[in-house]
């Protein structure tokens, strides 16, 4: 049996920079504790390492109780609304931030568009943290879509409107949502420029979207494939659908124990993959279970 990690998998750009921030304050924190405000990114395993070398995880209420001396709090990867920052600020309390800049970046341009007055649409999950910190910038007004329908409905066509995604979402349906907006538009403007009413940004993320190809293609050149990622991950799930369309035989495992050797059987090509907050070190620790485990049974025969 062959068994092959992608070489296309691990962590993106943005997630790198985050853990090499989080490593770099640890470091340099051996007197103070170092708190992380929510899941530093959607990945458990990773979470554990980080937290064995010392960080903390709390929640948005904890934040209130921690002590202002000798604490450092992080923000995580998916960044956060300023309301967050004025909190911490006001309590005195020393942050890190180690949001995406790609996520930062798009902060920055919804903040802008609403200043402009547009109606902001968002093509994501409304209770991901991205979005929260999005939502935020734009005074909680921004209107959070993950259909067609739900973007036909809700939205107000007689107000000039920018749609953007929240950056891990899948680009086909993006596209679905920002033809079906431009078709009604149409029907709404008389003899003017759509582009004046309508503007639709792809936002979404080319670590994410840009792994699709080479995915698929892994996918299919394996008898099996072992997503591995976290169940929280919103790319996770997305990159687990594209590798699912090229070979049905795509299992989601979060965790090593979940692997059903059943899966295995008759099989010759297995191949493991992730999201892009799958530590390379976690898929490597599933090829060596394999490993093993068809030694073990070598043996035993
Ligand atoms: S997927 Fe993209 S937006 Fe998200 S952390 Fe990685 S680089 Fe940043």
């Amino acid at each position: 049996m062959i068994i092959s990690i992608d070489d296309s998998a691990g962590f993106c750009w943005g997630v790198v920079k985050t853990i090499d921030k989080v490593e770099e304050v640890l470091q340099n924190s051996t007197d103070e504790q170092v708190y992380v405000l929510g899941d530093i990114i959607h990945n458990p395993r990773e979470i554990e390492r980080l937290e064995a070398k010392g960080l903390k995880t709390i929640t948005h209420s904890q934040l209130q109780e921690i002590p202002k001396e000798k604490s450092k709090v992080i923000i995580r990867a998916h960044g956060e609304p300023p309301s967050t920052f004025k909190m911490a600020d006001d309590l005195g309390l020393n942050v890190v931030d180690a949001t995406c800049p790609l996520v930062q970046a798009l902060q920055n341009r919804i903040k802008k568009a609403y200043d402009m007055g547009y109606q902001i649409v968002v093509y994501g999950k409304k209770d991901h943290a991205e979005v929260i910190g999005i939502s935020g910038v734009c005074n909680g007004e921004c209107i959070v879509v993950k259909s067609v329908e739900e973007a036909l409905e809700k939205i107000d066509f007689s107000r000039k409107t920018m749609l953007f995604s929240q950056t891990t979402m899948e680009k086909q349906a993006f596209y679905e949502i920002k033809e079906a907006l431009e078709n009604k538009v149409k029907d709404f403007i008389d003899g003017g420029e759509i582009n004046e009413v309508f503007i639709a940004k792809n936002t979404l993320c080319k670590y994410v979207y840009g792994r699709e190809d080479k995915l698929q293609e892994f996918a299919a050149n394996n008898d099996i494939v072992l997503f591995v990622a976290g169940k929280n991950s919103s790319n996770g799930k997305s990159l687990y659908h594209v590798c699912l369309q090229s070979n049905p035989k795509t299992y989601f495992i979060e965790d090593i124990d979940e692997i059903n050797y059943e899966w295995l059987a008759g099989v010759e090509k297995v191949g493991i993959t992730g999201a892009t907050s799958t530590p390379q070190w976690y898929m490597e620790k599933v090829k060596e279970k394999l490993e093993n485990k068809l030694s073990k049974e070598l043996v035993e025969v």
